[in-house]
């Protein structure tokens, strides 16, 4: 049984080295993916304020088409005034006439204002359009640089998976299963040692009749709370 229990414990030695180079390639993976994921927010910030500019250049063609029926509404006026007789008529066109001005000057101050808003618009578009750039061209060179990261992780585990079969076929198969299925419900440990009686897995406390029997190394046996096999191993030696 010591044996198996040897057996059982070097498999799994050996799949926490997979599970850790698996989580490595993750590792590697989720920061490039965060990286083109910003890429795209910034994308998407540079189309945003591309079609503010469009809206706002919009805005500012209306008010001049205004401001100019405007002008054409004051100069109509203005040659009017030759032609009225009383000073009530003439009172009220210079008003009209006035109006149309301060309206005109109003869609003006508009204009100078929106060019203003689109000029800063612009700039912080080309600033994020610039970052963009450099961003791509660094997340070009990362690609690169986690593709050949993950292909020699790759090649370790390659190595670590030749290993894990030949560790495996000590095993038989329904312990095999028992052990694997053990590793996928709890957290990827399915052989873990007991000290001072408590179960390292998930510390509760093994029954000291169970302890005992398990002292002395000729069973293999289950902790009654997470399941997970349990071996005892002396302090010195002790692997997990
Ligand atoms: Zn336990």
């Amino acid at each position: 049984m010591k044996e198996l229990l040897n057996q059982l414990v070097a498999l799994q030695a050996i799949d926490m080295e997979i599970d850790q180079i698996d989580q490595a390639i993750k590792a590697e993976q989720n920061a490039l993916d965060e990286r083109i994921s910003a890429l795209a927010k910034r994308e998407a910030l540079i189309n945003e304020l591309q079609e503010k500019i469009s809206a706002q250049q919009k805005e500012s063609r209306t008010l001049e088409g205004e401001m100019a029926d405007k002008m054409t509404h004051v100069r109509e006026r203005q040659s009017k005034m030759m032609q009225v007789q009383t000073g009530r008529e003439q009172t009220a066109l210079l008003k009209e006439i006035e109006d149309a001005k301060k309206s005109a000057k109003e869609n003006e101050e508009s204009i100078v204002a929106i060019m203003l808003s689109i000029e800063q618009l612009t700039a912080q578009m080309n600033e994020e359009k610039n970052l963009l750039k450099g961003e791509k061209e660094l997340v070009a060179e990362e690609t690169e640089k986690v593709r050949a990261n993950i292909e020699a992780i790759n090649k370790g585990k390659r190595e670590k998976d030749s290993q894990r079969g030949d560790q495996a076929t000590k095993i038989k198969a329904p312990t095999l299963k028992k052990y694997d299925t053990l590793r996928l419900r709890r957290n990827g440990v399915a052989v873990v040692n007991v000290v001072d009686g408590v179960c390292q897995g998930c510390y509760m406390a093994i029954p000291p009749q169970l302890f005992n029997r398990l002292l002395r190394g000729d069973e293999l046996f289950d902790c009654p709370t997470c399941q997970r096999m349990i071996h005892y191993a002396p302090a010195a030696e002790e692997k997990n």
